[in-house]
């Protein structure tokens, strides 16, 4: 058997070992051995790669790939090690924008190859050039997209720029002539490529993928991450058809499709139109900041909340970003067993993008031992709110804000939210009267049920405890 024949059967099990990867990935129960068997293809697929290509290298480009490995190796493991929770979608979307990089480069590479060996010396000839050619146009416009599109997430997601939507005057008809003139330039790159042709096309791309994700708003981030993974997957399927890699092009296609996926369901979670969010926001016409006088908002000490708590028949917790930078799930777990031992109906609901993770609280939660079954999604304890005695938002904004019902000018107008102004009492454990990750203030805090439990939630939730 030759290299080049273990190394195919080798990429058929490393296939086969990411799509049950992803069927364990998709429960909570199986995530683990998902995660598992991921790493065993990538082991697989890296080995047979690493082989197939040292066979053709001399000993300076196997050290040189070696070097390439360990150095990303290195740095992998130690941002791996070192990131927090609450910073892991902005280093999903810096780690999306170098596989969109990587694709440029291939492409880019794919062209000069061909144009220092000549069409006939190298693989490709007669009408497979043009074919060559336009492989590498579309891996270099959905690698360059990718690239900046994923750059402007991460800056945004870090706080680095403002996580508001950029509005250009006319930014849709900016869009589709960039979408024309890919075409264009498509077309002539395939009829006579050249060197223009290609930056050009990769200029265009670059600032179409700025444009779009900074034309989202906070609010639609989660999808605008789940939608650049699926385009880091298409870049990386184009790679493969450059570098005639069979494995590039099925994980390519697996990762673009179930990014799409996961993007349309958070968009049906979030009530937001799937063409609108991936086409950077086309058809929202954003209205200007709300800038109401909503009142006065009134506050509450941990041992007042503690008498409350201790009168309870139901309390309802619904967690959000600032219960993980707080990290209180601990004493918030503690709180939970506690007011159970005194017979309170204690339960959570869990927004679809609370936090900054797709299941960032679900997470937290069982890393605290909360048990699963109190532990309810938005849709099945949505309509309990009324029948609540207390409310405790724990470090969540957005996620419970009533503009998003109330107000059809709001930013976040039309995205479900948990009712918990329909409750009894509502207790909103956060350190300022600062507005969440989108940007707009929250009526909820001014509401006449409604009080303020300023400081860091796990410091208050402490108090509580030791109260009780
Ligand atoms: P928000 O981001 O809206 O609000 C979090 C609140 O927590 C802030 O108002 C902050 O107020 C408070 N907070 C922060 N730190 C602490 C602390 N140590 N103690 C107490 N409070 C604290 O949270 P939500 O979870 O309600 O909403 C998530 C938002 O993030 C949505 O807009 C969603 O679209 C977006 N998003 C979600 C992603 C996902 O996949 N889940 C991904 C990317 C974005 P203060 O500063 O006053 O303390």
């Amino acid at each position: 058997m030759t290299v080049e024949t273990a190394a195919q059967a080798a990429y058929i099990v490393a296939a086969l070992l990411f799509i049950l990867s992803l069927a364990g990935l998709s429960r909570h129960e199986t995530s683990r051995s998902g995660v598992a068997l991921g790493i065993c293809g990538m082991v697989i697929a890296l080995a047979a790669t690493i082989a197939g290509a040292a066979s053709g290298l001399t000993t300076t480009g196997i050290v040189l790939l070696v070097a390439a490995m360990a150095i990303g190796a290195a740095i992998g493991l130690w941002r791996a090690r070192i990131v927090e929770m609450t910073g892991m979608p902005e280093l999903i979307a810096i780690l999306h924008s170098f596989v969109g990089l990587a694709a440029v480069l291939v492409g880019w590479n794919g062209y000069l190859q061909v144009e220092a060996n000549g069409a006939a010396a190298g693989e490709v000839a007669g009408s497979l050039l043009g074919i060559h050619h336009a492989e590498v146009s579309i891996g270099v416009i959905i690698g360059a997209l990718t690239f900046t599109g994923s750059v402007v997430a991460f800056l945004k997601l870090s706080g680095r720029i403002d996580s508001s939507p950029m509005m250009l005057p006319g930014k849709n008809y900016l869009n589709l002539g960039a979408i024309a003139a890919f075409a264009v330039l498509t077309v002539l790159f395939v009829i006579s490529p050249g060197l223009g042709l290609l930056i050009a096309l990769t200029t265009v791309a670059l600032l179409l993928g700025w444009h779009l994700v900074a034309s989202i708003g906070g609010g639609d981030m989660p999808v605008v991450v789940s939608m650049l993974n699926s385009y880091s997957g298409w870049a990386a399927a184009a790679s493969g058809f450059l570098l005639d890699n069979n494995l590039l092009i099925v994980t390519g296609a697996l990762v673009g499709s179930s990014g799409a996926y996961l993007s349309y369901i958070m968009c049906q979670a979030m009530n937001r139109s799937f063409i609108s969010v991936i086409a950077g926001g086309f058809g929202i016409e954003m209205a200007s900041a709300d800038a109401g006088d909503y009142g006065e908002h009134r506050e509450i000490t941990a041992a007042d909340t503690a008498e409350l708590l201790k009168d309870a028949k139901s309390v309802i917790i619904t967690p959000g970003y600032g219960m993980a930078v707080a990290q209180a799930q601990y004493p918030v777990a503690e709180l939970t067993r506690r007011l159970r031992e005194r017979g309170v109906d204690v339960r959570f609901g869990i927004h679809p993008v609370a936090g900054r993770l797709p299941g960032h609280m679900n997470v937290l939660l069982a890393e605290a031992k909360v048990p699963y079954d109190i532990v309810l999604e938005l849709d099945e304890i949505n309509d309990d709110f009324p029948g609540t005695s207390v409310v405790l938002v724990i470090g969540a904004n957005d996620t419970v804000n009533p503009a998003a019902i109330d107000d059809p000018a709001s930013p976040i107008a039309g995205m479900p939210v948990l009712h918990v102004w329909e409750a009894e009492d509502v207790i909103v454990f956060k350190r300022s009267m600062a507005p969440g990750y989108a940007g707009v203030q929250n009526p909820l805090f001014f509401r006449d049920n409604s009080r303020m439990l300023f400081g860091d939630a796990r410091q208050r939730v402490e108090e509580i405890v030791a109260a009780l």
